[in-house]
C-alpha cells in the first residue's frame, strides 16, 4: 500500500521511464504509457447491519487495453489509494504483455476492511462496485478478478450483479470464479507452478539438472505452497519455508536440510499460511529467525511472501552457492538489492514474468466461459507451461544477446510489445 515514505505509482513510471530510455521512445508513447488511460473513483453507500449507511471509496483504473481488454484484480485493504491502484495497473499491462496474452493491465480497488465486515456488507460492497461501473467494466473492455482480501465468492457476487444489470449471461466478466460457477482447473496452482516452470528452463540455461538442485522459499501461502509442490515432483530439495506469525508479530523460518513437505506443514497451518511453531519442532523443523530464509546455502531462492524482503541490507548475506533468485512475490527486490545481485552474477526472474501463471490461468478461465467449454485440469497445466515457458525463452534470449540483466530485458520486451500496439492502432 503506498505511504508517505513509498509511492509504488512514482516507482512504476520510474522503472517506465528507464526503460523508455533504453528504447528510445518518442515522447508521445512516453506520455501514452506513463499514465494510465482512464481512472473511476466513485462512492458506494452501503445500509449497514445496525441500519446505519456508510460510504466506502473505490476505484477501477485501465492503465493500458491496446492489445486486449483490461485485466487485474480487485483489493479491499484499509490502506488502498488511488496510487496503488495505478502502480498495479500498469504493472499489469507489462505482465499481460511479457507473457504474450491478449489482455491490457487494469486493478480496482476499495478502501475497506474486510475482517470488520458481515458476509451480506461485503456483498453489498461487491454489489455496488459493479453499479457504479456496469457500463465501463466487461468481458470485452475489462476484465476483474480477486486480488488481496477478495475471494471467489466476492467474484460470483460482482458477477451476478453485472448480469442482472445487462440482462444475461456473461460468466466472461470476472474470472477467479469457484470451479462450477465459470472458474478454471488449475488456477490454484498456476502461480506457484509458473514460477518453477521458470526455474526449470533457467537451471537448463545455468547448467544445473534441477532434480540435483536445492532452494529456500520465503512465504508458505498459494504461491509458495504449490511452488515447493512441483519443485519437489521434479526431483529438486526445498530445505525452507516461512510464514509470518500472527501471536508474535514476526516472521520465522522453517528448515529441514533432507526436505520440507507441505503436506506436513499445510496440516499445522492456519488459511493465512501461518505455521505453528510448536507442532512443526514436533516433526523435526528446526524454527529459525524470519531472515534466515536468505542465508541457506542452496542453489536457488524463491521470495514467495510479500515486497521488499531483498535489500541493500541483506543481499550480502546471500550464500555464494546461490545461482538464482526467482521472484514469486510481486516487488521482493529493491533497486539497491538488484545491483548487488548484478554484481555477485546472480540470475534473476524477475517477478512480472516469474508469477505472471496466475493471470495467464485466468486468461484461460476467460476463453473456457467464452467458448461455454471447460478443460481438464492437465489441459490447463499443459498450455500453462507452454505460455511460461515460450515467455521465459523470449526474455533470456534477448538477456542474452544484449548482455542485459533479466529485469531489464523483461521490462524491454513487454514494453515495445505495448507500444508497438499502440503505434499499429494510431494513437502514437
Ligand atoms: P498468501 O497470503 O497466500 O501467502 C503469503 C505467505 O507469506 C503466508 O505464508 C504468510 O505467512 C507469509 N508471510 C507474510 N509475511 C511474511 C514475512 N514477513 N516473512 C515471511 N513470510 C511472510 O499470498 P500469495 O497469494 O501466496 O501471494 C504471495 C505473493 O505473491 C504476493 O506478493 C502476491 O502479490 C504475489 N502474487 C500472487 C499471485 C497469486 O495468484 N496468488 C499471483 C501473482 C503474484
Amino acid at each position: 500500500m503506498a505511504n508517505k515514505h513509498f509511492n509504488p505509482f512514482e516507482m512504476a513510471q520510474r522503472q517506465f521511464d528507464h526503460v523508455a530510455d533504453l528504447l528510445n521512445l518518442d515522447q508521445a508513447t512516453r506520455d501514452l504509457l506513463r499514465w494510465p488511460q482512464r481512472e473511476y473513483q466513485f462512492s458506494i453507500p452501503v445500509r449497514m447491519d445496525d441500519g446505519k449507511v456508510k460510504i466506502f471509496r473505490g476505484f477501477r483504473v485501465q492503465h493500458n487495453d491496446a492489445r486486449g481488454p483490461s485485466k487485474g484484480g480487485i483489493r479491499f485493504h484499509p490502506l488502498e489509494t488511488i496510487d496503488t491502484v495505478r502502480a498495479l495497473a500498469t504493472w499489469m499491462t507489462w505482465k499481460c504483455a511479457v507473457v504474450d496474452i491478449p489482455l491490457g493491465g487494469g486493478k480496482g480497488g476499495v478502501v475497506c476492511d474486510p475482517h470488520h465486515l458481515s458476509a451480506r456488507e461485503q456483498e453489498q460492497i461487491c454489489r455496488g462496485w459493479v453499479r457504479q461501473l456496469a457500463r465501463n467494466v466487461g468481458p470485452l473492455s475489462d476484465v476483474p478478478a480477486p486480488d488481496v482480501m477478495t475471494n471467489p465468492q466476492h467474484m460470483v457476487w460482482m458477477l451476478d450483479e453485472f448480469e442482472a444489470i445487462h440482462g444475461g449471461k456473461y460468466p466472461g466478466f470476472i474470472t477467479g470464479k469457484p470451479v462450477g460457477m465459470g472458474g478454471s482447473l488449475g488456477r490454484t496452482e498456476a502461480t506457484g507452478y509458473g514460477v518453477v516452470y521458470t526455474i526449470r528452463e533457467a537451471l537448463k540455461e545455468l547448467g544445473l539438472p534441477l532434480g540435483k538442485t536445492s532452494a529456500a522459499v520465503q512465504g508458505f501461502g498459494n504461491v509458495a505452497q504449490y511452488a515447493v509442490r512441483l519443485y519437489r515432483e521434479l526431483g529438486g530439495t526445498v530445505v525452507c519455508v516461512s510464514s509470518w506469525d500472527q501471536a508474535d508479530q514476526t516472521a520465522y523460518t522453517f528448515r529441514k536440510p533432507a526436505g520440507v513437505n507441505p503436506d506436513e506443514l499445510v496440516g499445522i497451518s492456519d488459511h493465512f499460511g501461518g505455521i505453528d511453531k510448536a507442532r512443526a519442532r514436533n516433526l523435526g523443523y528446526e524454527v529459525l529467525s524470519g531472515d534466515a530464509w536468505i542465508e541457506q546455502d542452496v542453489d536457488v531462492l524463491i521470495p514467495a511472501a510479500l515486497e521488499n524482503q531483498v535489500r541493500a541490507d541483506n543481499v550480502g548475506k546471500i550464500a555464494k552457492k546461490v545461482r538464482l533468485l526467482a521472484e514469486g512475490a510481486n516487488g521482493p527486490t529493491t533497486p539497491e538489492a538488484d545491483q548487488g545481485l548484478k554484481e555477485r552474477g546472480v540470475f534473476v526472474i524477475p517477478d512480472f514474468l516469474a508469477n505472471a501463471g496466475g493471470v495467464t490461468c485466468s486468461y484461460f478461465e476467460q476463453v473456457q466461459c467464452n467458448m461455454n467449454y471447460y478443460w481438464e485440469k492437465d489441459e490447463v497445466l499443459g498450455k500453462l507451461d507452454t505460455k511460461m515457458t515460450s515467455a521465459f525463452r523470449a526474455v533470456s534470449e534477448l538477456a542474452r544477446r544484449q548482455g542485459m540483466f533479466m529485469r531489464d530485458a523483461a521490462y524491454v520486451v513487454a514494453i515495445s510489445r505495448v507500444a508497438k500496439a499502440c503505434h499499429e492502432r494510431g494513437w502514437v
